[in-house]
């Protein structure tokens, strides 16, 4: 057996212990005689595993207790639907267009209210993110909607907007985790959990309880309400049960690396190891604004289409993969999420090096 350093900006890497105690677990979890897969999502061992996760993830997120943790389905695009849908009161809302996840976001929230765009990084292909200290924010928003890191362009937020009061919303989906936030400040957070938490599909939605209501449209979906999946404490259905033992497995991996802080040390860590190496490179650069820098999906490139496919292909070979950039940016990316050791990091740096000594003027 031969694992890479998958680079891949999701689904992604997951932590290799991890991993392991699962493959020791799928045929008998915990002297069951079957697999979590295989259990009633009813059974008293399962509602274990799904109680002892909610537990870890608010005991790492300082999660206050007038929040609900929801563990759903449908991705972290679902919610760019159930948002607008149970959380319009005025019909209206303001967003803050950063990529184009939130770009998607926009155009379905467009289909149940007013939406405003009250700041956009576009102009520049969002290789930055706008000053959000004075936004024209809407007298009667329901909610301002951001996206915490971009994914694809590979920036975040340093500072929240300021909201003037409103309730602020966040797309975490690429850096829930992988350093200490302050929830009180948001009305909702959520994250798709094939990023930095688990396997894809299952998505975890932290939401205010005064923000889940019961007079919404009539005709809302049944399971696209907040307020059924909180009263069923996300059992309404049967829940992503396998997705929610990994991620509660995860919950525990950083537990158990000293939390969310030590994590944020970590993954600066390797950050600032990449970063450096492309700043005082004359082959590799950044594309984007230093100050707006990811520290999960690290963005580069070198001014050669050909050689930057020349790299990608080079680094599989060494065991580094996924390292292709999203289309619309182009050159490489490399995600570095949590679970991302940093001897993975180093190893791409030194690859880097050596392919700079080879292809560098
Ligand atoms: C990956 C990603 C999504 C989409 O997630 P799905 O689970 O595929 O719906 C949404 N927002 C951000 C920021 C992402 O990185």
């Amino acid at each position: 057996m031969k694992r890479v350093f998958n680079f891949s900006a999701g689904p992604a890497v997951l932590p290799e212990a991890v991993l392991k105690e699962a493959a020791n677990e799928m045929l008998d979890y915990n002297n069951t005689g079957m697999s979590v897969m295989e259990m009633s999502h009813r059974s008293a061992m399962y509602k274990k595993i799904i109680e002892d996760a909610e537990k870890d993830l608010r005991t790492l997120m300082h999660i206050p207790d007038n929040y609900k943790v929801l563990f759903l389905q449908g991705g972290a695009t679902l919610q760019f639907s159930m948002i607008p849908m149970n959380l319009l009161k005025h019909g209206v809302a303001d967003y803050i267009i950063t990529g184009a996840w939130v770009k998607k976001a926009f155009k379905e929230t467009q289909k149940y209210g007013k939406v405003k765009a009250i700041a956009s990084s576009e102009d520049k292909n969002f290789s930055y993110i706008p000053d959000v200290s004075h936004l024209d924010i809407s007298d009667d928003a329901d909610y301002v909607y951001m996206c915490d890191n971009n994914t694809i362009y590979g920036t975040k937020f340093y500072e929240l907007p300021n909201t003037k009061g409103k309730t602020l919303i966040s797309d975490a989906s690429s850096c829930i985790l992988s350093e200490p936030v302050d929830v009180s400040k948001y009305g909702v957070i959520f994250a798709g959990a094939q990023k930095n938490i688990g396997p894809a599909g299952t998505v975890i939605v932290i939401i205010r309880e005064d923000l889940i209501r019961d007079d919404i449209k009539a005709d809302t979906p049944i399971m696209l309400r907040y307020d059924i999946h909180a009263e069923n404490g996300s059992m309404y259905n049967t829940p992503p049960t396998y997705g929610i033992y990994m991620c509660g497995k995860v919950f525990k991996w950083l537990l158990d690396m000293g939390g969310i802080e030590k994590m944020h040390e970590h993954n600066l860590k390797k950050a600032n190891l990449l970063y450096d190496y492309i700043d005082q490179s004359k082959l590799f650069y950044g594309t984007v604004e230093k100050k707006s820098r990811s520290i999960m999906n690290v963005c580069f490139k070198t001014d050669d289409d050909a050689l930057n496919d020349l790299f990608i292909k080079e680094a599989k070979t060494q065991g580094l993969e996924n390292l292709k950039g999203h289309r619309s940016v182009g050159g490489m990316r490399a995600s570095i999420y949590n679970a991302m050791p940093y001897e993975g990091v180093k190893a791409l740096v030194d690859f880097m090096e050596d392919f700079e000594k080879k292809h560098g003027k």
